[in-house]
């Protein structure tokens, strides 16, 4: 069975992430999305509610699980039975970081690889922090994300 992992903030999920999720759900026979529990950056939302989220907008991917993580990827990577990390590249500014990581993360654990796949040029621009910094503008983020995040974004904004 080959599982893949497609790990990250998700504050909040985007359609840019939804795109790689569905195109990386056809080369896995599962593929679990892991949610980032303890973030360096201050998330807007905690994690059981980006985990929800995005079990909800991926609802319609029968072979798509959602699990929130904590501690080293290659860790959860292992646990999860999984020796293929996912990861979404937009520009080359996103480039250096993910070698970088993908390099550590193979010197950590050699059994694992990383694929990147290439952002649909529709979302190139699109990053989580970008919605976030337009709806505290009161800006329409509404073909950014599902209708129901961008509820929940508002909400919190209210707040
Ligand atoms: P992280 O904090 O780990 O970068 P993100 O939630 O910002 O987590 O992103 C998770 C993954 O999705 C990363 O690989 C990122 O490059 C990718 N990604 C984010 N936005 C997009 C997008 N618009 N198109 C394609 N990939 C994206």
């Amino acid at each position: 069975m080959r599982i893949g992992v497609y790990p990250g903030s998700f504050d909040p999920v985007t359609f840019g992430h939804l795109d790689i999720i569905e195109r990386a759900s056809l080369m896995f026979d599962r593929l679990i999305v892991g949610v980032l529990v303890n973030n360096e950056k201050r998330p807007l939302f905690s994690a059981d509610e980006r985990v929800n989220m995005l079990r909800i907008a991926t609802r319609h991917l029968p072979n798509v699980e959602v699990r929130g993580f904590q501690g080293l990827l290659v860790d959860f990577a292992k646990e999860v039975g999984s020796t293929v990390i996912v990861r979404g590249l937009r520009a080359v500014t996103d480039f250096e970081y993910e070698l970088q990581m993908a390099q550590m993360n193979r010197t950590l654990d050699p059994s694992l690889d990383t694929v990147f796949l290439n952002t649909d040029l529709r979302y190139a621009y699109l990053s989580s922090s970008l919605v976030k910094e337009v709806a505290s503008f009161d800006g329409d983020i509404s073909s950014f994300v599902p209708d129901f995040v961008a509820r929940q974004v508002a909400e919190k904004n209210k707040k």
